[in-house]
């Protein structure tokens, strides 16, 4: 039988940000309910919400909340057929985060298999609008793979967003146990490969989840792999089982071990690192953002 190893006391939760920043929180959590839109960060009950939503970071979650595929590491739901989307969702969001005067937002989504673009004419619409209603907010996208399908890449790469972040997850040994049979190690990095080439002016992200029984020169095999798709932006964090029925924790890495990874990955190139226990792929988006630009 499996234990899951006793959680080390760098990964305890810490309280919410200052009175203020949980205040905005509260507004924009008002809003969201109203726009039946969920975020990441409730949904994940992410432990970075105060220090995020109080910089001014948020990250909104799109097309609804059941995905066609089921990854082993994830906590949304999962259906063939999820409902249909919401037609007005990328006018309605982007008129609301518009007044909300964040300086970055992060766009994520479900994957949906069972739409013929992939709900891609539907994310490309939500940043137009954004850019419309607020030209100085700066929009990442963490984006599905689209099956490798670069006209639904490209409706996207060229919707005016900032940033095209695809998550590569983990090494690609363990890709088909830890993601759904439909996403691929080489797939993921060529479509980052194909993001950086086809537009170069985008800032192209990644993010791996460290514990799930990874080797120290998997994970630097899997920096080259990136660095050599271009991408310039890596975080690293510890996975965290969300529930009994999720992949369970192979390893708890520690910080000075996360340390050596970004100082890793800062010799490989990357412009930008970020990687912590509590190191989430929208952690904190906006400041080392602005950080990369001014560099
Ligand atoms: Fe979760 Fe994304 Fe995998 Fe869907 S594709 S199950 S949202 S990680
Ligand atoms: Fe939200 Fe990401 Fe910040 Fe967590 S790290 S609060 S999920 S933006």
């Amino acid at each position: 039988a499996y234990a899951e190893p006793k959680k080390p006391s760098w990964l305890k939760v810490k309280p919410a940000g200052d009175a203020q920043n949980v205040r905005d929180f509260s507004r924009l959590q008002k809003d969201l309910r109203g726009l039946k839109l969920n975020t990441v960060c409730e949904e994940a009950r992410c432990p970075n919400i105060g220090e995020c939503w109080g910089g001014g970071t948020a990250t909104i979650m799109l097309m609804g909340d059941t995905c066609t595929r089921g990854c082993r590491f994830c906590n949304i739901k999962t259906a063939k057929a999820p409902p249909p989307l919401d037609a007005d969702e990328p006018y309605n969001v982007a008129k609301a985060i518009a007044q909300w005067g964040l300086k970055y937002l992060v766009l994520t989504s479900v994957d949906r298999d069972d739409l013929p673009d992939g709900g891609a004419h539907h994310l490309a619409a939500t940043v137009r609008n954004l850019k419309q209603f607020a030209p100085d907010l700066l929009v990442e996208m963490l984006a599905p793979d689209f099956s490798g399908n670069v006209t639904h890449v490209n409706e996207v790469l060229f919707s005016g967003l900032d940033v095209f972040a695809h998550n590569i997850e983990t090494v690609e040994r363990l890709t088909p146990v830890v993601r759904d049979r439909r996403a691929g190690y080489r797939q993921s990095l060529s479509v980052l490969e194909h993001a950086k080439r086809t537009h170069p002016t985008v800032l192209t992200k990644t993010s791996v989840m460290l514990g799930v029984g990874e080797s120290g020169g998997e994970i630097e095999q899997t920096m080259r792999d990136c660095r050599d798709a271009g991408v310039q932006v890596i975080t690293f964090g510890q996975y965290l089982r969300p529930s009994k029925r999720h992949l369970k924790v192979e390893q708890w890495v520690t910080p000075a071990e996360f340390d050596h990874w970004k100082a890793t990955a800062d010799d490989m190139g990357f412009l930008y690192v970020a990687s912590g226990p509590l190191v989430r792929s929208s952690y904190k988006a906006g400041e080392f953002f602005l950080e990369a630009l001014l560099r």
